[in-house]
């Protein structure tokens, strides 16, 4: 099952790779908080619907509901997928390069096991992935400190 998702991720990564754009632009308002490689390294792509895996994997990993909430953004490996409305609100392109730093520390077969056992357990609100994300994104939108994200990725094993 995992595979299959495996799957899906490089595959839709690979169908948008042409529309990509590197997340360097954001090296001087992430300063600090991302080194400029791991900027170089990041992509991001403004679509008109967020790509969601099948239906029926999803079902049958119990996480059909989850996809039915309007999804602002979504993080896969090194490339977030953005709506149009957007693709301008940098505390959305800070949250999902939370994620990126997580898909990298983790794997991403790391990333999915986890992140779906912890959706399962904690619900989306209080699940430890996301939360650090949440609690990160605020933390750049009330203009510091400033913190580097890396180290806070990799401890929260
Ligand atoms: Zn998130």
């Amino acid at each position: 099952m995992q595979h299959e998702i495996t799957a899906w991720v490089h595959s839709t990564n690979q169908q948008f790779e042409a529309h990509h754009l590197s997340c360097s632009e954001f090296k001087e308002l992430f300063a600090g908080y991302f080194p400029e490689e791991f900027l170089a390294r990041s992509f991001y792509v403004v679509v008109d619907q967020i790509p969601l895996p099948p239906k029926e994997l999803l079902k049958e990993i119990n996480l059909g509901g989850l996809f039915e909430q309007q999804l602002a953004g979504l993080t896969l490996g090194d490339t977030y997928y953005l709506l149009p409305s957007a693709a301008d609100n940098l505390r959305i392109h800070f949250h999902e390069l939370v994620h990126v730093a997580q898909w990298q520390h983790l794997g991403v077969e790391g990333f999915l096991a986890r992140y779906i056992n912890e959706l399962k357990r904690y619900g989306y609100d209080d699940m430890p992935l996301e939360r650090m994300a949440y609690e990160l994104d605020a933390q750049f939108v009330a203009g510091g400190p400033v913190v580097e994200v890396w180290p806070i990725v990799q401890v929260s094993d």
